[in-house]
């Protein structure tokens, strides 16, 4: 159970629009807070795009999050789930990036996330770029390997671009296979789609097994059923949950870098992580959100519901006993 100290203020204390904002109306805690160690579950921004191969902008999305989040209540609509009510929430404030050094930044993350690790707190990190997922992974999983769902439209495992080693947001699955950081055998890659470049990015999956899932076999087969064969690759052990918001489909997510037409529309862009329950996933990310491709702000909007989605699935998993678990 959590406590007292760790509810978000409620829209029927304080208007949503007043107060300062923070993930979900949650208790802002600093590294050297007296509760910091009492955390479970870990809200934190990556404001941070330095991996961005084209367009930027996601190094404003925790700003915009944390606002569009005070929308947020306390109850899920149907597993009834009350993620604050069940764990310690808190928004654990930014990684101070910097924005002209990309591997000082990810020195930057692994190192703060680490930390936390060590500390039990599970992180919900808010990008930035799919490249935070990387150094997220550096500070969780040095020591055993995690399976991992990946919600996107892209694979992310494609070689290094721009003619040497180097790392953008479109490779990080791929150096944290390189570096035993993901299970292989337990990956699966939800809703591909988009035109290619060529094939090594599959390549390179089949020769480790990593399991994808295209758009057309997804719609083809219905959430639920693959789903169920998601959650049979990745099994109980410790898992990875990273949401891309370019799954989505750009009609109703058009405020991000690399959007790719015939994606799901909000309902299952909700539902996919719904049917994560049941699995071990100790942290997750949404990435990807750029809000100077979301002028309507809509984008942001259905970003804050699927980080509240993905933290009643990460509760479930630390108290099976609470409402949310199992249910679909
Ligand atoms: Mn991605
Ligand atoms: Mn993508």
């Amino acid at each position: 159970m959590a406590d007292d100290f760790f509810q978000p203020v409620s829209g029927m204390d304080l208007p949503r629009f007043a107060g300062i904002a923070t993930f979900m109306r949650l208790p802002h805690l600093p590294d050297d807070h007296s509760r910091a160690g009492d955390v479970a579950i870990g809200l934190i921004g990556l404001p941070w795009d330095g991996g961005t191969s084209n367009r930027p902008g996601a190094r404003h999305a925790p700003r915009a999050l944390r606002d569009a989040s005070t929308m947020i209540r306390a109850r899920h609509p149907v597993t009834g789930m009350r993620p604050f009510a069940t764990v310690n929430c808190a928004d654990l404030g930014d990684i101070g990036p910097n924005p002209v050094d990309a591997a000082d930044t990810l020195a930057r993350i692994e190192t703060r996330i680490a930390t936390l690790a060590g500390r039990g707190v599970r992180p919900l990190s808010v990008g930035g770029d799919h490249l935070c997922t990387l150094p997220v992974l550096r500070g969780l999983a040095r020591a055993r390997p995690l399976g991992l769902v990946l919600f996107d439209s892209h694979t992310d495992l494609f070689p290094a671009y721009f003619g040497g080693a180097t790392l953008t947001h479109g490779n990080p699955f791929r150096a944290a296979v390189d570096e035993g950081l993901l299970d292989p055998a337990r990956m699966v890659m939800i809703g591909i789609r988009g035109t290619m470049y060529d094939r090594a990015d599959r390549d390179f999956a089949e020769a480790h097994g990593i399991r994808i899932i295209t758009i057309e076999e997804f719609f083809a087969r219905g959430i639920a059923d693959v789903m169920a064969e998601a959650r049979e690759v990745v099994g109980t052990g410790p898992a990875y949950l990273s949401y891309d918001i370019d799954f989505v489909d750009p009609s109703v997510a058009p405020g991000t870098g690399t959007p790719e037409w015939g994606g799901p529309d909000a309902f299952q862009a909700m539902g996919v992580i719904r049917e994560c329950a049941g699995l071990n996933i100790v942290a997750a990310d949404l990435v990807e959100v750029s809000p100077p491709f979301d002028p309507s702000g809509g984008t942001a909007w259905l970003g804050a519901s699927l980080l509240f989605e993905i933290l009643c699935v990460m509760a479930a998993a630390l108290a099976p006993t609470a409402p949310g678990q199992g249910l679909r």
